[in-house]
């Protein structure tokens, strides 16, 4: 596979190679595409690499993209899911039009292709449990063996079969199964399960039902139900494909849909799972499915990601045929590029020092211009105060720095931005040695950032005034996991990084982030990206750092090409 990422040609990849193939020689007027998530978890970035790739082919192509809830497990599946999946998808900017399909929505007409497969002496009623099977199906190795039920008359496993429907037997008791062959090399075909019993409701169809069909069984034969012609899926259903196929051939659907396979999105430092990602719900790892840690479309919402950058992120990851690990530097880059261009700056201390000017007349407050963006010239200028008491950024400081520190230090000089130079005199210290405000001076002939004696400082800070100031709580986020390739399953507690959430809650920032829009991205100058968090209350604003200006953690530098994938 020569050819095998999207980054030859852009928009273009195999899937849509095929596409052109197909129309090309004549297969089929038009392309129908679906989504088909389970409703048993909120959709992850990985779930969006599939949903541009499904809504966006038949977008290109004219078609339409269906969204289909495989609804065939009730125990799981619940109607929260189903909402947000639609929310989220909505928020990426797709629409399935009137396309909003279940499978629950052909419950009877798998029920009866499965009496159709029973009366050709394809499928049998099976009564061992799931323990016994599983043993006799054998393995990679290893042939499987029949079922002692196997050769069940054809009219014993229809009076089964409509016995499990009528609800006379208990969950595990039997199960449908297709007949295809114990001995095949493909452990999918050795004669897999295509209804189960499981008493209890199911979010749409109530009680109707107590068998119901599995993914195998209700999968393919959806797509011909709704003449979807492209099956997009992601890599782990090339496997099963052969039994996918099977069943088209020998069941009277309507149409035949191909199915095509490309590889999953992964991202280190994270687990794309919904399994994985239940599981820290579940156990309390994170606040809900919208924790900003999360890599759920609803936690990036929540987090202030854009979906364009989502759309940007999966677009550079590409389409290939073989899986691989992208590097979430790459992600963060498809975010910043789009904030860069969009979000107001603003000025914000997220651990402050306070430093009093001396030298500046009491009560006397100026309003300093400030621009708004300076990527972007149009977004205008807005008006900051300042004052006599100022919060500068702690960091900024250093009693005793090293030759290359230029912030400021006993004696040195720096640039407040947008006001004047201000040069630290005195160091304040509490009982405990800690410095708790510095002493100042400033120069009033360097109002708006110059000196007339052309004199130079090698920094400027960033500030906010002391009066004027809206206290806020700043969460800082950091990977959820301390490993790039965590555990998933099992016991994932040892590879969770206790630092993936810093809270501050002494934090400062300028006044007009008083009135900023929920959702609205803004960047505080010198730290990052963030957003405003729904845990805001009117007096006390939480902000989510939605990403850092630059990867700290990381050697990346601002002049370093972007980040690529790395292949595992
Ligand atoms: P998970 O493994 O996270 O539980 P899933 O595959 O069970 O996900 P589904 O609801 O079955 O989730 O997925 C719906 C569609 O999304 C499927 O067609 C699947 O191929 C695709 N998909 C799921 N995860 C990814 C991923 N990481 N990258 C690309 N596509 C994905
Ligand atoms: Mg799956």
């Amino acid at each position: 596979m020569a050819n095998d990422t999207a980054a030859t040609e852009p928009g273009r990849d195999f899937i849509r190679d095929i596409i052109d193939a197909d129309i090309a020689a004549g297969r089929g007027r038009e392309v129908v595409t679906r989504f088909p998530p389970e409703p048993n978890g909120y959709l992850h970035i990985g779930h969006a690499k599939a949903i541009s790739i499904d809504f966006g082919v038949a977008q290109e192509y004219g078609g339409r993209c269906h969204l289909r809830f495989d609804d065939t497990n009730p125990t799981k599946e619940e109607q929260e899911y189903i909402d947000a999946i639609q929310r989220d998808i909505h928020w990426l900017g797709f629409d399935w039009g009137p396309h909003l399909h279940y499978a629950s929505d052909y419950f009877d007409q798998l029920y009866e292709w499965a009496e159709h497969l029973i009366r050709a002496g394809k499928a049998y009623v099976d009564d061992l449990s799931a323990d016994e099977i599983r043993v006799l199906r054998g393995s990679l190795t290893e042939s499987g063996r029949n079922s002692p039920y196997r050769d069940r008359p054809i009219s014993e496993n229809l009076d089964l079969f409509r016995r499990m429907r009528a609800g006379e037997f208990p969950n595990g008791a039997r199960v449908l199964r297709a007949k295809i062959d114990m001995a095949a090399g493909n452990m999918n075909l050795r004669d897999p399960v295509l209804y189960r019993i499981l008493h209890g409701p199911h979010p749409r169809t109530g009680t109707t039902w107590c068998i119901y069909p599995t993914y195998d069984f209700a999968h393919g034969q959806s797509d011909a139900i709704e003449g979807v012609t492209h099956s997009l899926c992601s890599l782990e259903f090339a496997d099963p494909r052969p039994l996918y196929d099977w069943l088209i051939d020998n069941l009277p659907v309507p149409s035949r849909p191909r199915q095509y396979e490309f590889a999953r999105l992964s991202l280190n430092y994270t687990v794309l799972s919904k399994r994985a990602l239940t599981e820290l719900v579940r156990q309390g790892r994170v606040s809900g499915w919208d924790d900003p840690r999360m890599p759920t479309l609803s936690a990036l919402r929540r987090r202030g990601v854009p979906p364009a950058a989502i759309l940007d992120f999966v677009r550079r990851a590409g389409v290939a045929r073989a899986n691989s690990i992208v590097d979430v530097a790459m992600f963060e880059h498809s975010i910043r590029e789009i904030l860069n261009k969009t979000a107001p700056r603003r000025m914000a201390v997220l651990r402050p020092l306070r430093l009093v000017i001396e030298n500046y007349p009491p009560g006397l407050e100026e309003q300093l211009d400030a621009l708004n963006n300076p990527e972007e010239p149009a977004g205008g200028t807005r008006r900051i105060p300042f004052g006599r008491e100022l919060y500068v950024e702690r960091d900024d400081f250093m009693e005793h720095p090293p030759k290359s520190f230029y912030r400021l230090s006993p004696g040195g000089e720096v640039r407040l931005r947008y006001g004047y130079f201000v040069t630290c005199r005195e160091v304040v210290k509490d009982a405990t040695g800690e410095v708790v405000e510095l002493i100042c001076t400033y120069d009033p002939a360097t109002r708006g950032g110059n000196a007339p004696d052309g004199r130079k400082v090698r920094a400027t800070l960033h500030w906010v005034a002391a009066a004027q100031a809206v206290p806020a709580e700043i969460r800082l986020y950091n990977p959820l996991f301390n490993r790039p390739d965590p555990v998933v399953g099992g016991d994932f507690t040892a590879d969770l990084n206790p630092h993936s959430l810093e809270r501050l809650t002494q934090s400062q920032l300028e006044p007009a982030l008083r009135s900023a829009a929920p959702s609205e991205a803004v960047q505080f100058e010198r730290q990052g990206y963030f957003c405003l968090d729904p845990d805001s209350a009117a007096n006390r604003l939480v902000f989510n750092r939605t990403v850092a200006l630059r990867e700290s953690w990381s050697k990346l530098r601002d002049s370093d090409p972007p980040p690529v994938g790395q292949k595992t």
